[in-house]
């Protein structure tokens, strides 16, 4: 480790090594540094899902058919009503992944481009200047401090956020704790049915009412169980009672389980700040249909690679005016979609079984093609649709106090949006549109006030 770099990236995973490829590409000297011994990074899980598709769009290395880090693929994904009715498919190729193999992959491909990685080495704090900016980190390594000076720190620290956290009050990206409420938490059961050809898992099957799913896992013969809710895992494994007792599974048998906790909640208004973006999880960069987070981050993070390349050209300190270009970017597109869905998302799920019934089978809100969705645009017109809902009123099979939910909700979230696509060019216009965002947030609530 040098006492010097452009750019130092905290967190080695999928945000960290693709925004540490994509800087290296453009000639930044650039240090990763990460907590974790190598062979314990992406440990937390062993399979996770990558659109086939997607992560051909961002240029990442696509693991192949007897790659160590691939395990299968498939061609859609399925959805059921609380009923176990109305099948929804979703057409797209699907990889079920080894995370820490990929992960390793993810590095191995930013090393070409000179990226160094520091394992074992531990963000504490960041370094200022005389006025007060950032510029670099006070880290341990081999219990040892050490100060590395750079331009750009760019916080892929995960859930933790713990780089974001030492931002100081008022330094221009909130530091907020991602705390228990703003979180999603899954349990996945590795598991296996007693009769394996009566019950083999091809696909994903989920059903959205208990935000429960059965996908392919690593073993064929075998299958993976997940359950995610807002809240607690005392309130997942609830959900999970909830879905067997009405659905049912036939017998299976659990070989272990993984738990792991995603961010629910909207993400910081602004993402940069002189000498500082921040990016993955830490961000909250999450979808907030599924939980996935890792081509959610790819997206801000090909927004940001032109502009801060721009910010920094020729020796130039990143400030944040200079960096400012990357919020309008990304919060009138995929973020004006996020904050959309999240927000519509809070008046979908409290109905009865019999009400999702009903939605299901009238494509009210769950249509085909729509739930893995990322344009949540398609989820908008699906829950205007006023005259489906009227006629669930109308055959009494949804009750107006639900239509009057998913309405109030719905209109909340195309208000949120709309605000979200003007977000401001310029930061001298951002403590308005703050003002403005913080009332429709208060408005909308969240899952958690809902559930509990
Ligand atoms: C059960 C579960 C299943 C999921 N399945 C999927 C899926 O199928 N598909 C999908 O797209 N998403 C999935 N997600 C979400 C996805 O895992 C995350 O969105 C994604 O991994 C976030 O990547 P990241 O690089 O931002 O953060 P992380 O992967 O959390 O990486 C952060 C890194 O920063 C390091 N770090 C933290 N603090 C410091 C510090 N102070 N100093 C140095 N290093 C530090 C950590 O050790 C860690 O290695 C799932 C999540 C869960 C919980």
């Amino acid at each position: 480790m040098k006492n010097e770099y452009d750019i130092i990236v905290v967190g080695a995973c999928t945000a960290g090594a693709y925004f540490a490829r994509n800087m290296a590409e453009k000639g930044y000297s650039v240090l990763v540094l990460e907590k974790s011994a190598k062979e314990d990074v992406g440990k937390r899980l062993d399979i996770f899902h990558m659109d086939k598709q997607e992560m051909l769009s961002y240029s990442v290395p696509v693991p192949q058919p007897g790659d160590r880090d691939y395990y299968h693929s498939f061609e859609y994904s399925a959805s059921r009503s609380a009923l176990g009715n109305w099948e929804k498919r979703h057409e797209h190729t699907v990889l079920v992944l080894d995370l820490a193999g990929y992960i390793g992959r993810l590095a191995d491909w930013a090393e070409q481009s000179g990226v160094e990685f520091s394992y074992e080495s531990e963000f504490k704090d960041f370094l200022f200047d005389d006025e007060g900016k950032i510029c670099g980190v006070k880290a341990v390594k081999d219990s040892a401090e050490v100060s590395v000076k750079a331009r750009l720190v760019a916080d892929c620290s995960g859930i933790g956020s713990s780089v974001r956290r030492k931002l100081p009050d008022l330094y221009g990206v909130e530091n907020f704790k991602i705390d228990g409420k703003s979180k999603f938490y899954v349990i996945c059961r590795y598991i296996h049915f007693a009769d394996k050809e009566k019950n083999k898992v091809t696909h994903t099957i989920s059903w959205p009412y208990y935000k429960v799913w059965l996908a392919p896992q690593q073993d064929s013969d075998g299958a993976l169980l997940g359950v995610g809710a807002n809240l607690s895992f005392d309130y997942a494994e609830r959900s999970l009672e909830n879905f067997l007792d009405t659905i049912g599974l036939d017998d299976y048998t659990v070989d272990y389980i993984q738990k792991g906790a995603t961010p629910y909640r909207r993400p910081p208004y602004s993402f940069v700040a002189d000498g500082y973006i921040c990016m993955g999880d830490s961000a909250c960069l999450t979808k907030p249909s599924n939980g996935e987070g890792v081509t959610a981050a790819w997206y801000l993070s090909k927004i940001a690679v032109d502009i801060v390349d721009k910010a920094m050209q020729d020796g130039k300190y990143p400030t944040r005016e200079a960096l400012w270009e990357i919020n309008p970017l990304y919060q009138s597109t995929q973020g004006a979609d996020f904050a959309t869905l999240l927000a519509q998302l809070t008046g979908a799920v409290d109905c009865t079984k019999e009400e999702n019934d009903y939605e299901f089978k009238k494509s009210i809100i769950f249509k085909d093609n729509l739930l893995n969705s990322k344009k949540s645009s398609k989820f908008a017109d699906a829950l205007s649709l006023a005259g489906g809902l009227l006629g669930g009123v109308l055959s009494s099979n949804i009750s107006i106090a639900t239509v009057k939910k998913l309405l109030h909700y719905s209109s909340i979230a195309s208000k949120i949006k709309k605000h979200y696509r003007a977000y401001p060019a310029n930061p001298e216009d951002f403590p308005q549109w703050e003002i403005k965002a913080n009332e429709l947030w208060g408005l909308a609530g969240t899952m958690a006030d809902v559930l509990e």
